[in-house]
C-alpha cells in the first residue's frame, strides 16, 4: 500500500468531503495500485498555498485502458473516502496523536472534523 500525498482545487476537496466525487483523473506518473490511499490536500491555485484542510481516500479501482478512451499515461482512479479523525486545526493534533502530555478538544466541529485542542485554545 501506498500513500499519494496530492494537491486538490477547492471544488474536488468539497464534492469528495461531500462523497459526491468518487473518481480522480489523474496523469498516472505514479504507479497508482488498487489499495493505495490518496491523500489529498487542499490547494488554492489563486494565491498558491495548501489550506491545511486534507482528506485520505482510498483507491478502489485503477482504470488506464486506452480502449476506453483513457490518453496513454493517464489513469481514472475510483476512490471511497476514509473517514477521517477530527484534528487540531493549529497542530494538528488527532485523538489517537494527540498533543505530547494529553489533550483534548477545546472547540470542536463535528461535521467538519475541524477543533481545537486544549493545548493550542
Ligand atoms: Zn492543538
Ligand atoms: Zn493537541
Amino acid at each position: 500500500m501506498t500513500e499519494h500525498e496530492l494537491k486538490i482545487w477547492p471544488d474536488q476537496f468539497e464534492a469528495t468531503v461531500q462523497g459526491d466525487k468518487r473518481a480522480e483523473f489523474r496523469r498516472a506518473d505514479r504507479a497508482y495500485t488498487e489499495g493505495d490511499v490518496l491523500h489529498l490536500m487542499e490547494w488554492l491555485p489563486s494565491e498558491g498555498r495548501y489550506t491545511g484542510r486534507a482528506l485520505d481516500a482510498a483507491v478502489t479501482h485503477v482504470e488506464r485502458d486506452e480502449r476506453f478512451g483513457i490518453p496513454p499515461g493517464y489513469a481514472v482512479l475510483s476512490i471511497e473516502m476514509v473517514a477521517s479523525e477530527p484534528y487540531c486545526t493549529k497542530c494538528g493534533c488527532t485523538e489517537s496523536a494527540a498533543c505530547p502530555g494529553g489533550c483534548s478538544w477545546s472547540t470542536l466541529d463535528i461535521v467538519s472534523g475541524e477543533g481545537l485542542c486544549t493545548r493550542c485554545a
